[in-house]
């Protein structure tokens, strides 16, 4: 299996040399030849797998330049009870309406990106080693990226990570999760500024090209194609577990639906992929916030990124962004894997400040299967109320953005799977003000709320930084 460039200016490449590279060499995002099949057979063959066992089956399908063994090896790791202390990984529990939430927050962190992120440190630290080679990844976050990473990467060998995050603008969990970290190759530096101070910051660094490779500097943002791949196996678990009530001679082709709160269309792009790669899925239904650049694009076939200052911050916070940077690879199937039509949807939106498929648009329901729809700070509270009476459940502001916006989607005889992004314990002011209750912690989180921190302070400066990073970085 290798993997091309959307924008056609990329040697072939395998797996882990193409999660190395980030970024393609021509500015394009790493997409497969060929999406690998899986027929109905094998599918129905996975039934039995634990989930280490089927991110095995489901990777190796990608990963084909890693040997079997040493694959496994990697998805136990990762996959650990250790890591998810949950019976199975990812639980499945119906809620009311015919609604069934798939746990996709069992892992370190409490949020979803802990799934791929958890994978991808194993990934790393492999490929590194044999390359005899070092990393270190620089990032900025404003909350659960940056501690997925570092839950991720901490104590893996060849690797160090430096995380800038705002100094003051993180909610005292976020905070906790990652400053009471004490690994030596964790670098939490707190800048005086705001998150796009923060990014740019990484930016000018990973685009100073001699810094970058004197210092092999990376990143393992949500591009990543480790990510993107690792993401589909709960895809094919969820079908699967779903599906198990299902008698068997109905179970080829059943075909479930799929809600998904989305930000960078990482998350729902994996779910593309399963479903091209043959799980019996109707619809993927993508859920916005009030920053529904997604939900626009998906109505009107017009995509108009909007400008930071343009960003709300709203309750669903992991969920604000002005740009999704995972589309580009939902363009290149629109226009036939054409690389020069990528090029040019790109050209039309510097120009113009939008690129317009809406001459395609009837072709994302029918042909695509994805549908979307859009969330408000009223209907995040309103869901997670409805919600607890009627199941008992608290969910998380990112999961009822899910459940509002999956409700207008449902069919008949078609199983509704919306993905619990969060857990309700990291955003507790919204779950007060929706039912009036705190969610209580368990002794563990209570005990990293008050944990010793762990961050160097720093001015909003690029020499600081700069100097702070020859000091510590992993060196050959
Ligand atoms: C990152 C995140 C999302 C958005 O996922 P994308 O892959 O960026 O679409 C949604 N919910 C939570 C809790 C997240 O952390």
């Amino acid at each position: 299996m290798q993997f091309i460039s959307t924008r056609g200016g990329m040697q072939p490449l395998p797996y882990c040399d193409t999660l190395l590279e980030g970024l393609a060499t021509d500015g394009g995002l790493a997409v497969p030849e060929q999406l690998p099949q899986v027929s109905a057979e094998v599918l129905e063959s996975w039934r039995e797998l634990t989930y280490p066992q089927l991110a095995t089956e489901v990777l190796g399908l990608y990963a084909t330049d890693i040997a079997r063994d040493d694959l496994e090896r990697m998805c136990q790791a990762a996959y650990s009870n250790e890591n998810f202390p949950t019976e199975g990984v990812v639980p499945l529990r119906p809620i009311d309406g015919g609604l069934t939430l798939v746990g996709l927050s069992e892992g370190p962190t409490l949020a979803f990106k802990d799934m791929a992120m958890q994978f991808l440190g194993q990934v790393l630290e492999y490929a590194l080693a044999q390359r005899g080679s070092v990393l270190n990844v620089l990032g900025a976050t404003s909350g659960d990226t940056g501690s997925a990473a570092e839950y991720a990467l901490r104590g893996k060998d060849r690797i160090s990570v430096f995380m800038l995050s705002p100094q003051g603008r993180m909610s005292a969990f976020q905070r906790a999760q990652m400053y009471s970290l004490t690994d030596d190759n964790v670098f939490n530096i707190a800048v005086d500024g705001v998150f796009d101070d923060c990014q740019t910051l990484v930016k000018n660094l990973a685009g100073d090209l001699d810094f970058k490779k004197t210092h092999h500097l990376g990143a393992v943002n949500s591009i990543n194609l480790a990510r993107i791949t690792a993401q589909s196996v709960y895809y094919f678990w969820a079908w699967l577990r779903a599906t198990d009530a299902v008698d068997t001679a109905s179970r080829a082709g059943f075909e479930v639906s799929f809600t998904v709160p989305s930000g960078n269309f990482g998350n729902i792009l994996s779910g593309y992929f399963a479903k091209n790669m043959g799980l019996p899925v109707r619809r993927l239904v993508l859920a916005a916030n009030e920053n529904n650049v997604l939900d626009e694009f998906f109505r009107t076939g017009i995509y108009r990124p909007r400008a930071a200052e343009q960003t709300l911050a709203t309750s669903s916070p992991s969920m604000d962004i002005s740009k999704a940077s995972n589309l580009e690879r939902f363009i290149y199937d629109l226009v036939d894997r054409d690389p020069a039509r990528v090029v040019q949807a790109w050209r039309d939106l510097d120009e113009q400040g939008y690129f317009d498929f809406s001459s395609q648009q009837s072709r994302f329901a029918d042909e695509f299967g994805i549908v979307s729809g859009t969330s408000t700070h009223a209907d995040r509270l309103a869901t997670i109320q409805a919600v607890y009476e009627a199941s008992g459940e608290i969910i998380d502001p990112h999961t009822a953005d899910g459940v509002t916006v999956a409700r207008h989607h449902v069919e008949s005889g078609v199983p509704m799977l919306v993905l619990e992004t969060a857990k309700p314990e990291k955003f507790q002011e919204t779950i007060t003000e929706a039912i009036g209750v705190t969610v209580s912690l368990s002794e563990e989180l209570q005990a990293m709320l008050e944990a010793p921190q762990h961050v160097v302070d720093m001015n909003n400066d690029e020499q600081a930084l700069r100097g702070f990073i020859e000091q510590h970085a992993a060196t050959l």
